[in-house]
């Protein structure tokens, strides 16, 4: 990258107007600033400008990766098909994953991500114990065929991701590592000016964990997270876990009213079934039927599970059943967190079954299942049902429903546990203080794989003995655009963006009022001296009006600005005016001092930024 450029010798094009579709700050400003252009949905163009500052992100994140010991390579984008086959994501990754024939008619993937490339890699060299532990990592093109790309390069289609992949002996290995890449990601994103949240992706109750992702708070974030207001728990909503909210009866008590059918005519909802029986939804114990696909789990013993199909979707990989169905119940006030249900069902995706199948499955029309009498059909009871000593569940018949409903006497569980979506006022699994939401958007994601991929894909070395294992693995992403964004979403004001000096496209932007005589001698001199000191210098030679320029150079955010004009070039001692972008005051400079005060105000803020 040159370290000084002329605005007449580069390509900023920049925009008053606003994109149409651009909704959130970023894409505005990435458009107006001229650092980007969109090619189609999903498609984006970085121009000179944007360039630059995506370099600097990169180079950030290439140095802490280096200085983790992991290894950078250069793996193709495109990829056969059949590395993908082995590891079972060839039918898995579904439409998001865009495939290509060559002239031949052989399939290939342009990668979606990389851990067959790189696994197929490693296993191809992997013979001894003494090469692990093994990092490597890759900054390279990823294509994902989102369904909705939208907010600019937040969610692109083509984008630039930085993953790593490790490969160890033991558990030790991976998680010295793992921890090795939590660190690198803080210092990254640090060095980025974010300040983003490490969430957990594990349910909390248990000690360790096994993934965590960085979020930076946003309101048009796709993920809710889940925060203590008393304690550091921060976790996905995907994963939170909260504090038991019920306790669970030590035995049934004989005073318990005996279960009772009860007509309930026209009512369907949930709603309609509280205002009828003038109770609320906590006394509801709401059943869902679920389908899986994948299922990993063994239901050899579960209700209807000799029955089903299994097979194996890749040789090494474990058997599965292609799809299976659950009857959930769960506490009429709350929901069922459908990824829980499926990590606990060791299943690649559950989702509500159809009407068709619920029909079919429950014997009685859409709207009345109930756990009581269901059979062939594995229920899954979340633990707040077995506090319910009074339940109202539907009877499995039209217009019908049962009150006093106890778990335990009246049904019984294939089994018991938490599927519940946490929300905001649940208590802390950690510290019992109350929970509470805020969105955001991952930028980072770091992940202990296990031997998913090693033995799907059949990766071994010898031991010390001689003897053969699979190795561990994990895995390690930063999206580079993203974070490039959330930059800008996290430093801007309504003129324009104000770049971390880390980041920034240049450090100084100097603007001649006129770029001519005496003015245009000391701008370029200015520009020399700057350059000489490693100061990334951005000259307006353009004849334009001051006030263009100004709110240029206030749009694309250059950190320092320098103004060269007549009036203070004819003081008795002259002067440059030095202002911060972001700040409302100026300060004069003498112009033969100003070079040495600008590097010395960047440097110090670089180094700053680096020791934090
Ligand atoms: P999301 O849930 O946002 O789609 P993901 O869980 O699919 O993300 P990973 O597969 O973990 O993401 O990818 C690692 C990183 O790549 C993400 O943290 C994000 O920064 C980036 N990334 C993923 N998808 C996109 C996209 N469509 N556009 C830009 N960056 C992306
Ligand atoms: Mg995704």
């Amino acid at each position: 990258m040159l370290s000084s450029m002329k605005v007449t010798k580069t390509f900023i094009p920049t925009l008053r107007e606003v994109p149409a579709d651009a909704v959130i700050v970023s894409h505005r400003l990435m458009f107006r600033s001229g650092m980007l252009r969109k090619l189609a949905n999903g498609l984006f163009a970085y121009l000179p400008l944007g360039l630059r500052a995506f370099r600097k992100v990169e180079t950030i994140i290439r140095e802490e990766m280096d200085a983790t010991g992991s290894l950078e390579i250069k793996p193709t984008v495109v990829v056969p098909a059949e590395l993908w086959k082995e590891s079972g994501r060839w039918e898995a990754m579904g439409e998001a994953m865009l495939r290509v024939k060559n002239r031949l008619g052989a399939d290939f993937v342009v990668s979606p991500t990389a851990e067959e490339a790189v696994t197929s890699l490693v296993r191809d060299e992997l013979s001894s114990y003494r090469q692990l532990p093994l990092s490597i990592y890759q900054i390279n093109t990823k294509y994902r065929d989102e369904i909705r790309p939208r907010y600019g390069v937040m969610r692109g289609r083509e984008f630039v991701m930085k993953d790593a992949y490790s490969y160890h002996t033991d558990e030790a290995s991976l998680d010295e590592t793992y921890k090795a890449m939590g660190r690198a990601y803080r210092r990254i994103f640090q060095r980025c000016g974010l300040s983003v949240i490490p969430v957990r992706a594990d349910s909390g109750a248990m000690g360790g964990s096994d993934s965590e992702e960085f979020m930076v708070e946003s309101e048009i974030g796709d993920n809710t997270l889940i925060l203590c207001k008393d304690c550091a728990y921060a976790a996905n909503v995907e994963k939170a876990g909260c504090k038991p909210d019920f306790t669970a009866p030590s035995s049934l008590e004989a005073s318990m009213p005996a279960l009772e059918k009860i007509d309930t005519p026209q009512v369907k909802t949930i709603d309609e079934l509280c205002a009828f029986l003038k109770t609320d939804a906590k006394r509801f114990i709401k059943t869902l039927i679920y389908r899986a696909i994948n299922v990993e789990l063994d239901l050899s013993a579960a209700p209807g599970g000799s029955q089903l199909a299994k097979r194996k979707p890749a040789p090494e990989a474990p058997e599965v059943y292609p799809e299976a169905f659950f009857a959930v119940a769960i506490r009429g006030d709350l929901e069922v967190n459908e990824i829980k249900l499926a990590a606990l069902l060791k299943a690649s995706e559950v989702a509500l079954a159809a009407d068709s199948d619920v029909v079919r499955l429950t014997n009685a029309p859409v709207g009345f299942a109930g756990p009581v009498g269901l059979s062939g059909i594995p229920i899954i009871v979340d633990e707040t049902v077995t506090a319910m000593n009074d339940g109202v569940t539907g009877a499995l018949a039209q217009d019908l429903h049962y009150a006093h409903v106890v778990y335990g006497r009246d049904f019984q569980s294939w089994m018991v546990a938490d599927v519940r979506t946490v929300k905001a006022g649940d208590r802390c699994a950690l510290c019992g203080g109350e929970l509470y939401e805020k969105k955001g958007n991952e930028l980072g994601h770091i992940f202990k794989l296990g031997y998913k991929y090693t033995r799907s894909m059949n990766v071994s070395y010898l031991d010390e003995n001689g003897k053969s294992h699979l190795p561990l693995m994990g895995t390690y992403g930063i999206g580079l655009d993203r974070t490039l964004a959330s930059v800008i979403e996290e430093h801007h004001d309504d003129d324009g963006i104000i770049w971390p000096l880390t980041i920034a496209p240049y450090h100084v932007i100097i603007i001649p009022i006129k770029y001519e005589g005496a003015v245009q001698a000391l701008a370029d001199e200015l520009a020399a001296a700057l350059e000489k000191t490693g100061v990334e210098v951005l000259l307006d030679d353009r004849n334009e009006r001051p006030g263009v320029k100004f709110k240029d150079a206030d749009l694309i955010g250059i950190p320092y600005r320098v103004v060269v004009g007549d009036k203070n070039l004819a003081l008795e001692v002259p002067k440059v005016e030095v202002k911060r972008r972001g700040e409302k005051e100026s300060h004069l400079v003498e112009a033969a001092k100003a070079a040495e005060e600008l590097r010395g105000l960047v440097q110090g803020e670089l180094e700053e930024m680096a020791s934090q």
